[in-house]
């Protein structure tokens, strides 16, 4: 957590929720495809990135209004914040 771009919300996470499944939960259910998954960091939901076509971490940060996501994919470690485009490592 050293980025000088780190914002409250990030700070605040002090234990990344990691992805229980490797899946995308809203595209399972509509059998749907994704590019990448993302974990959000509230409620520990998986979903897909906005490079996939439902674009469903994003859907769901709007909706929901939880900020954080932490990326699931294999070797990236890093959290992204939808209301202040912030982005750290950990
Ligand atoms: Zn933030
Ligand atoms: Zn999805
Ligand atoms: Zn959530």
């Amino acid at each position: 957590m050293t980025s000088p771009d780190t914002c409250a919300h990030i700070t605040a996470v002090t234990t990344v929720t990691h992805a229980k499944k490797k899946e995308c939960d809203e595209c399972v259910k509509n059998g749907g495809t994704w590019v990448h998954l993302r974990t959000c960091q509230k409620c520990g939901t998986t979903l897909c990135c906005d490079n996939s076509a439902n674009r469903h971490a994003t859907k769901h940060a709007h909706a929901s209004g939880h900020p954080v996501i932490a990326s699931a994919e294999p070797g990236e470690r890093w959290l992204y914040c939808y209301p202040d485009d912030a982005f750290a490592d950990y």
